[in-house]
């Protein structure tokens, strides 16, 4: 089938090249037009395990193509996917301007049957919205339909997950539509539920908050285990074997991030609101989240001060070594990163910050412009007085913590994401600081 997909960015890239290695025929077009000069040259603008090798593939093959014009991709496309960014405004509320600019660009260039389908994260109800707004630049009244398909894939394993999902949702309100995406999906061989769309909508919103509030969750009961000496690893383990929980999103850390997640939660909250319903579940979600990042501050600023003081101590004169800037690992992905808030926070009392990332240096850089970036982990423990665990990359579960010892002033592990054991790094001669153990 042919296909366009609007929005070339982490969901719009790995959507157009995973359809066009189901065998549709795709072009994926951004207004960005130096993210479609590094595709055309067989580049990729994003670091995303695997999708590379899809992308050459599908372009040797023939079937996926690059563009800036919304008018040359949907020629002759039976459907077009909207994956644009949503991303938040002051007020919570998502800025829709893109998609807007999107629908406008579809209402003018459309010239027969299309089925649009939002696959951005947007509140319920923008559907109608966007129905309304495509036809009215839909000057010619070329018939099209308007359906809700969001998308669940995970940055870091966003190609798997597009073809191997747990659900498609398929969210429509005519039977030919149904019908069209029923077949675009057909090679994909996972439970299909199909909704009218504002029940697709609200899938998506629902969804991300669940997954929020488990996290939430679990930091919350990790306050608890510090308290009384419990170790929430354990406890995680043993809530997490209950089938009708389940163990996933159940890691105590310094809180979830991304740039899903934090907008996605905030749109949902003020949906609700707009809709009459306070969602205050919710904000104590968002609530326990920003605690978890100042709970990992204060385990940096405790474990660094001298106890003999009558205040508190500061941060002045230590150097922190930080191993870990993505939202999560397998990902550059830096928005809305945990890493950010508590790296600003230990700068703003002094702190001097060293940092390294195995993929995510380039994008945090004009984001933390005091941070000294590094070129590897041990580069980082050179002379640090601690060394903080932001992000759970593979290969920092590796490390040579011997090696990393020797070279830090004093060894002290905080550890943020729970990667290590303690006995073995205590063994080591570290003092360590976990998250809620
Ligand atoms: P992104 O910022 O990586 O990509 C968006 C792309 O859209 C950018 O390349 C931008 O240049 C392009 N764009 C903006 N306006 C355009 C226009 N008028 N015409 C053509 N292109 C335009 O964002 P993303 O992470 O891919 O997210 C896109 C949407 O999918 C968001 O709504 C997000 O919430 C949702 N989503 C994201 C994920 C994820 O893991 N990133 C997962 C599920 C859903």
């Amino acid at each position: 089938m042919k296909i366009s997909v609007i929005g070339t960015g982490y969901v719009g890239l790995t959507s157009g090249a995973c359809l066009a290695k189901i065998g549709h025929q795709v072009t994926c077009v951004d207004n960005d037009e130096e993210k479609i000069a590094i595709l055309k040259k067989g580049g990729i603008p994003i670091y995303e395990p695997g999708l590379k090798e899809v992308i050459e593939e599908v372009v040797n093959a023939g079937r996926l193509s690059f563009s800036t014009r919304i008018e040359e991709a949907v020629e002759d496309c039976k459907v077009c996917f909207i994956c644009v960014g949503t991303p938040p405004r002051e007020s919570g509320e998502p800025d829709l301007s893109y998609v807007e600019r999107v629908a406008e660009g579809l209402g003018k260039s459309i010239n027969e049957y299309l089925v649009i389908v939002e696959k951005s994260t947007v509140p319920v109800q923008t559907g109608k919205w966007l129905k309304r707004t495509i036809a009215s630049y839909n000057l010619r009244n070329v018939p099209f339909d308007v359906a809700s398909n969001p998308e669940f894939l995970r940055e870091g394993s966003a190609v798997q997950d597009f073809l191997y999902p747990d659900r498609i949702v398929i969210g429509v309100e005519s039977e030919r539509a149904k019908e069209v995406l029923l077949e675009v999906y057909s090679p994909i061989d996972a439970p299909k539920i199909v909704t009218d769309i504002a029940s697709a909508e609200l899938i998506k919103h629902a969804s991300n908050a669940f997954l929020a509030m488990k996290i939430s969750f679990i930091n919350a009961v990790s306050f608890l285990c510090e308290k009384v000496g419990a170790d929430v690893c354990e406890v995680a383990e043993g809530i997490g074997l209950d089938k009708r929980i389940g163990s996933a999103f159940l890691n105590a850390g310094v809180g979830y991030g991304g740039f899903c997640f934090p907008k996605d939660l905030r749109a949902f909250i003020r949906i609700a609101e707009e809709l009459g319903y306070e969602f205050r579940l919710l904000r104590e979600v968002e609530r326990i989240n920003e605690e978890a990042k100042h709970r990992f501050v204060k385990k940096i600023r405790q474990a660094l001060s001298d106890e003999t003081r009558p205040f508190p101590g500061n941060l002045r004169n230590k150097t922190i070594g930080v191993l870990g800037l993505a939202f999560k690992p397998n990902t550059d992905d830096m928005r809305f990163a945990p890493s950010i808030d508590i790296i600003k926070a230990l700068l703003s009392e002094g702190a001097q910050v060293r940092a390294y990332d195995p993929q995510a240096i380039k994008k945090a850089q004009p984001l933390l412009p005091e941070v000294e970036f590094c070129a590897s982990a041990e580069e980082v423990a050179e002379d640090a007085d601690l060394l903080a665990i932001i992000t759970e990359w593979e290969e920092f579960k590796k490390l040579d913590l011997s090696h990393i010892k020797s070279r830090m002033r004093t060894p002290i592990i905080c550890d943020g994401r729970n990667i290590f054991k303690r006995e073995e790094v205590e063994r080591l001669g570290f003092t360590y600081i976990g998250v809620g153990r």
